[in-house]
């Protein structure tokens, strides 16, 4: 079994003191700072963009994993490569392609992750598992914080895990909310 790697997500953080609030994070342990961003229109949230992820940058040599809930997302991955995100995780909800959205990632030598929401099969991304780098499973709608973990999703999970043992994939699994 893979090690279990904790990403929290800042937005629990007091939005005053991010940076700080990252330092304490990557103090406590943690492997990966998890970043939602929201855009008011594919989800009902407005949080970060960035501007201030770029700022938070220099607070912490942990990797950051973006998670990009905002449509349409494409044009957008650039902005978020250049602010010094690591992992660039997009919808399949929130793009016209998939694919190229995933090769565009790799274009700026980002990881890819696909997020998958509670009601999203795994069909979607099923061609594309080789190439994706992490699969951040929905067990809550995305948007807001604070909701109760959705335990349907867990039969979800234990198909993307057997399909990843019988293929030999790379990917890992991530669970949100
Ligand atoms: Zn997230």
């Amino acid at each position: 079994m893979n090690k279990i790697k904790i990403s929290p997500s800042i937005l629990s953080a007091d939005f005053s003191q991010l940076g700080n609030e990252i330092k304490k994070l990557e103090q406590a342990g943690a492997d990966l700072i998890h970043v939602d961003v929201m855009d008011g229109h594919f989800v009902p949230n407005l949080t970060i963009g960035p501007t201030v992820i770029k700022a938070l940058r220099h607070y912490s040599t942990l990797p950051f994993d973006v998670h990009l809930m905002i449509s349409p997302v494409h044009k957008y991955i650039k902005d978020y490569a250049d602010a010094g995100a690591n992992i660039i995780t997009v919808h399949p909800e929130a793009t016209e392609n998939i694919l190229n959205s995933i090769n565009h990632i790799r274009v700026f030598n980002k990881k890819v992750g696909v997020s998958l929401n509670p009601d999203t099969k795994l069909d979607v991304i099923i061609d594309y598992l080789d190439q994706i780098d992490l699969v951040l499973i929905m067990s809550v709608f995305p948007g807001f914080g604070g909701q109760k973990f959705m335990p349907e999703v867990i039969e979800k999970i234990n198909e993307l895990s057997k399909i990843k043992k019988e293929k030999n994939y790379n990917f890992d699994i991530e669970v949100d909310g």
